[in-house]
């Protein structure tokens, strides 16, 4: 059978991009291991090929939310530690801790589910207490620390669990200087003192996400934690730290064509052609990750010029303004069918840049990337 057209929108993902963006992060915390977050695929990226990579550029583990997630990762080979961190108190885990999975505990309920399993499966289950220090979201509150290291001790004692540190996240480290931040890691350092004089080994435990890592580094704890770092994008405005953004996200212009002055052009003739012009038809919609949010408010890259685009953003589409034919009648920038319209890619090559489409939305670009793509196709280097 002939071969099925990949279809026009697509996500390039540079991977050695990720791999230059592990190494910056190993280079911002020289004493601690990087654990790569690679939750919801991979920040959109793709969750397989970011882990390999940034293995391979020295991270030495893997984070992730749910438990679904981490299994998928050793159903495809990879033999890592990984961790995850986000699953109902009710869940039976011991297939969890059967696939070598080291699980967070973040309340006293999780590690009544987490000892459960382990004696159902009949193997040590590696935990990582998930302490909340300030965040105000999941993890064991301060009143139950000492109540909760007594059972962890306890169970090693009996063999069932082997406490591999603590963790815990921060509230404010993209605001430098704030004080929760200190105060964040002060706890931290005083609950592993806690834990360890109580008997718990506590070998490896880690604060810092992405922001604390390239404004703090490990803040002296064993292991660094970055997520969105690793993908290019800079938590800390107005600093990019040297990260090269890895997705691009491009579609291929269908057809360019002439409209007259007053032209609506796309559902609810929302743009008016002011004068003569040339438009050209981007095959990428908001089914593929385009925001119809963000219709008349963007540009596009082609050829290496900046287009506007114009007219609703639809479900398949949208319609960027080439202007008018130039003297002698060609179509401004030689754009023609055929031709890749960059939505966002990498500023150092000419492209916009997610956080872009981030400003125009009042969101952040964690956002956008984990948004891009929808029905467009991957392409990983
Ligand atoms: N650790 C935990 C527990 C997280 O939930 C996240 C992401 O939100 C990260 C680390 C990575 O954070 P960032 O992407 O800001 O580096």
């Amino acid at each position: 059978t002939a071969p099925i057209p990949a279809g026009p929108a697509r996500v390039d993902i540079d991977l050695p991009a990720i791999a230059h963006n592990t190494e910056i992060l190993a280079a911002k915390a020289p004493d601690a291991e990087v654990m790569a977050v690679v939750k919801a695929d991979g920040y959109g990226h793709g969750a397989p090929a970011v882990a390999r990579t940034a293995l391979e550029a020295g991270a030495t583990s893997l984070g992730v939310t749910t438990l679904a997630e981490a299994v998928a990762l050793r159903q495809v080979g990879i033999s890592a530690p990984i961790l995850a961190w986000l699953y109902s108190a009710g869940d039976d885990v011991s297939g969890v801790i059967g696939a070598g999975i080291d699980i967070a505990v973040p309340s006293p309920e999780h590690l009544d589910a987490v000892v459960a399993g382990a004696r159902k499966s009949g193997m040590r289950a590696r935990v990582t207490p998930k302490l909340d220090t300030g965040l105000g979201r999941s993890g064991i509150m301060p009143l139950h620390w000492e109540r909760t290291f007594d059972r962890l001790v306890a169970a090693e004692r009996e063999g069932i669990i082997e406490v591999t540190g603590l963790m815990a996240h921060f509230a404010n480290a993209d605001a430098p200087g704030d004080p929760v931040i200190d105060s964040q890691v002060t706890a931290l350092h005083e609950a592993v003192e806690q834990a360890r004089s109580m008997g718990l080994e506590c070998p490896r435990n880690h604060h810092s996400n992405s922001a604390g890592t390239l404004t703090r580094g490990s803040d002296g704890f064993e292991i660094v934690r970055p997520g969105i770092a690793l993908y290019g994008l800079s938590p800390i405005e107005g600093e990019d730290f040297g990260l090269r953004p890895a997705m691009t996200f491009s579609a291929e212009v269908l057809m360019v064509k002439d409209v007259n002055e007053g032209q609506g052009i796309s559902y609810g003739h929302s743009w008016i052609a002011p004068r003569d012009t040339v438009v050209a038809l981007v095959a990428a919609g908001y089914a593929d990750g385009v925001w119809r949010l963000l219709s008349n408010n963007f540009d596009v890259q082609l050829r290496g010029g900046r287009y506007a685009q114009v007219g609703r953003v639809c479900m398949d589409q949208f319609v960027v303004e080439l202007g008018p034919r130039t003297a002698s009648g060609a179509v401004p920038g030689g754009i023609r069918a055929g031709d890749r319209a960059v939505m966002f890619g990498d500023p150092a090559r000419g492209a916009p840049h997610a956080g872009d489409w981030a400003d125009k939305l009042g969101t952040i670009h964690y956002e956008v990337v984990c948004a891009a793509r929808g029905r467009a196709a991957r392409y990983v280097h």
